[in-house]
């Protein structure tokens, strides 16, 4: 399906914006990146030069409630952004420059984690982020 499919499928329109941030989400997704708005904002103005940050955040706002795309907030660094979405997958994030990789879920199906004590939750999914340096950071300090 192309990206105009997609979000149709979802009941989105498909404007040019959220197609051309989908498009960059699904690049990224290729390379395992998971891109800060900055720099999804900078790959979309190569297709779409007069697309604003602003814009691009309202694209990312209606593809992570639709569910096309998902967000990552690591405490201390800029929210990112992937198109790799519904399968419980966990994140390992430098503590440094905020690299954020991807680590599979355990069990492959949410939650894949269990709390000690649910204290009467019904347990939908666990979030795990895994803190630490990543190995560019790593030589660096070296
Ligand atoms: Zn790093
Ligand atoms: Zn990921």
């Amino acid at each position: 399906m192309t990206s105009a499919e997609r979000l149709r499928a979802k009941g989105l329109r498909a404007t040019r914006p959220r197609v051309v941030v989908l498009d960059v989400l699904d690049a990224a997704r290729a390379s395992h990146e998971h891109l800060p708005v900055a720099q999804i904002a900078e790959r979309a103005r190569v297709k779409l030069p007069t697309v604003s940050t602003q814009a691009v955040y309202d694209c990312l706002d209606a593809l992570t409630g639709a569910g096309l795309a998902r967000g990552i907030e690591p405490a201390g660094h800029p929210a990112r952004f992937e198109a790799r979405v519904g399968d419980n997958h966990h994140h390992l994030v430098c503590r440094d420059c905020g690299r954020t990789v991807d680590v599979d879920c355990t069990l492959g199906h949410a939650p894949c984690l269990a709390p000690s004590d649910t204290a009467g939750f019904a347990v939908e999914e666990a979030e795990v982020v895994f803190w630490g340096r990543c190995p560019e950071c790593r030589s660096q300090r070296s």
